[in-house]
């Protein structure tokens, strides 16, 4: 990597941060959806409320109605019941667009083509969640004017603070996910009462490399609950931060 790049991407990690204190007795963890198959809106959002939990579910509108990676994609009725159940629906970009290097008048358009569509869907936006978790400096500072917060993905859990322009996810993958690693994780997240974001896409008996089983689902679940860590969607976890101790 070029001293050029690496110093970006040291701007992009370092600058435009806001940091929420996480500095409550109990650790959070979220369950967040990305790109959001159906199955996601289905088993997976039955499976959270059957833990008395709501998840996040981050939407590109150009995928609605959509396959994806062989995957039927939500419907816009879809969102509307996940939002009417109390789930969370925040914005991935309306066409998947990788945002290191997008120009802003492009990542303007794109947010706000996607903007206009929860509008005609009564959705109400909530947060973002960069494709493919990437991000640079410049797109960074612009989401950071639109959206109350955005998520990257990996780096793990978070404790004592978290970037609310760089929220950390870590996968739930069930082709990857090491079940010592997810134990000891959630584990530390209670303890330290920090927060873990998950994020996975379809659910499903039979998923490909970035989905998870309904079982691996619903192990995190009881991990989380068993652990004594609240299950709360990403922006009602920052609410929950935010308010007085
Ligand atoms: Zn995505």
């Amino acid at each position: 990597m070029s001293l050029a790049q690496r110093l970006s991407r040291f701007a992009a990690r370092h600058i435009g941060c806001r940091w929420l204190p996480l500095n409550k007795a109990r650790g959070v963890v979220s369950f967040s959806f990305d790109d959001v198959p159906a199955s996601a809106c289905h088993q997976g959002a039955m499976l959270l409320e059957r833990y008395q939990a709501r998840g996040t579910f981050y939407v590109c509108g150009g995928l609605t109605d959509g396959i994806e990676q062989n995957q039927v994609c939500h419907s816009a009725e879809d969102l509307q019941r996940l939002q009417e159940n109390g789930h969370e629906v925040g914005c991935h970009t309306y066409s998947h667009t990788n945002c290191a290097n997008a120009s802003n008048d492009m990542l303007t358009a794109d947010w706000e083509k996607n903007q206009a569509f929860f509008k005609q869907h009564n959705i109400a936006d909530c947060g973002f969640a960069f494709p493919f978790g990437a991000y640079d400096l410049g797109s960074k500072l612009a989401a950071n004017k639109r959206f109350s917060y955005n998520r990257i993905t990996g780096g793990g859990t978070q404790i004592g603070r978290a970037d609310l322009s760089a929220l950390r996810a870590q996968s739930l993958y069930s082709g990857r996910t090491n079940m010592d690693a997810l134990v000891a994780l959630i584990a530390h997240t209670a303890s330290q009462g920090g927060w873990l974001i998950l994020y996975s896409h379809e659910v499903s008996e039979t998923p490909g490399p970035w989905g998870t089983t309904p079982e691996l689902l619903e192990t995190a679940l009881q991990l989380a609950t068993q652990e004594g860590c609240q299950v709360l969607p990403v922006h009602r976890a920052i609410d929950f931060f935010l308010a007085p101790l």
